[in-house]
C-alpha cells in the first residue's frame, strides 16, 4: 500500500520592504502554481504573514520564494515555523474587504435583527430573532431570508434602524460563496459594535434555512456580554426603536 505523500504546514512572517510592492500577489501566484493552500495577509507592522500547507517539497519551494522575495520586494528576514494543518481548500488573501455588512433592527410582526452580507453584487440576508452576540458561548438562531439588492440595506424607517454596519472579510478554509452553499461560513466583521470573527453554521435545509450565528473566540470576543442590550440605537442617527416587543427576551 502506497504511503501518503509527505506533507508539511508552515507559518512565515516576512520582514522587509514587502508591502505595496506586489509581493503578496506574487506569493499567491507562486502558491497556486505550486499547489499550496493557505493564506497571506499584510500585517499592520509592515510584515507579511503566510500560512502554507501541502506537499512537503512544494511548501519548501514556497518558503524559499519567501526568503528570496519578488522583483520589487526586499526581504530582510523570515521567521519560519512548522505548524499544524488547517485544512485549507484555497490559497486566499486575508485582511481584504469582501464588501459591506449591515445589521438592521426591525420591528415587524415579531421583532428581529436583519444581518446582510454583501456577496458579489447582492446582499445575502438572515433574520436573527434575538440579535447578534459578542459572547462565543451564545448561539443565535438566524433564519435565511434570501438575497436582495445592495441599495436599500442601509435605509432607516419608522420600524427599522441601522444598528451596525461596516466592511467584512471572508475567512475560513473554503472559498466563498461555496462556504455559504456548504453551510459553514467564517467571516471577520469591522463594524462599530460587531468586530472580529463570526461563523454562520447551517442546521437545516429548506427555503428559509435555519443557521446559527456564533462569535468566534478572538481578542474581540466579550464573554458574558449582551451587545444588543448594552448598545441599542442606530449607528446612523442614534435613534432607538421604541419599546421592545414581548417577543424578545
Ligand atoms: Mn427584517
Amino acid at each position: 500500500m502506497a504511503g501518503t505523500p509527505a506533507r508539511d504546514a508552515i507559518r512565515a512572517v516576512v520582514h522587509g520592504a514587502v508591502q505595496g510592492v506586489g509581493f503578496r500577489e506574487a506569493t499567491i501566484r507562486r502558491a497556486l502554481a505550486l499547489g499550496v493552500t493557505g493564506w497571506v495577509r499584510n500585517e499592520d507592522d509592515g510584515s507579511v504573514r503566510v500560512h502554507a500547507e501541502g506537499p512537503r517539497e512544494a511548501v519548501a519551494e514556497l518558503a524559499a520564494f519567501l526568503e528570496r522575495g519578488s522583483r520589487a520586494a526586499r526581504v530582510d528576514a523570515v521567521e519560519l515555523e512548522h505548524v499544524g494543518f488547517e485544512g485549507h481548500e484555497q490559497f486566499a488573501v486575508r485582511g481584504v474587504s469582501a464588501g459591506r455588512f449591515v445589521v438592521r433592527e426591525h420591528r415587524a410582526s415579531s421583532d428581529h435583527f436583519d444581518l446582510l452580507l454583501q456577496v458579489g453584487g447582492t446582499m445575502r440576508s438572515w433574520a436573527i430573532p434575538k440579535g447578534p452576540s459578542m459572547d462565543p458561548a451564545v448561539k443565535r438562531l438566524a433564519l435565511e431570508t434570501g438575497e436582495r439588492a445592495a441599495p436599500g440595506a442601509e435605509l432607516e424607517s419608522d420600524d427599522a434602524i441601522v444598528w451596525d454596519r461596516g466592511s467584512y472579510e471572508q475567512g475560513g478554509r473554503v472559498p466563498w460563496p461555496q462556504a455559504l452553499e456548504r453551510g459553514h461560513a467564517v467571516f471577520v466583521l469591522h463594524g462599530r459594535k460587531l468586530r472580529g470573527g463570526f461563523a454562520l453554521q447551517r442546521t437545516g435545509e429548506g427555503e428559509r434555512a435555519r443557521w446559527l450565528l456564533v462569535k468566534r473566540r478572538d481578542e474581540h470576543a466579550r464573554p458574558g456580554s449582551d451587545v444588543v442590550a448594552e448598545r441599542p440605537g442606530s449607528v446612523l442617527s442614534d435613534r432607538v426603536l421604541g419599546e421592545r416587543g414581548a417577543s424578545r427576551t
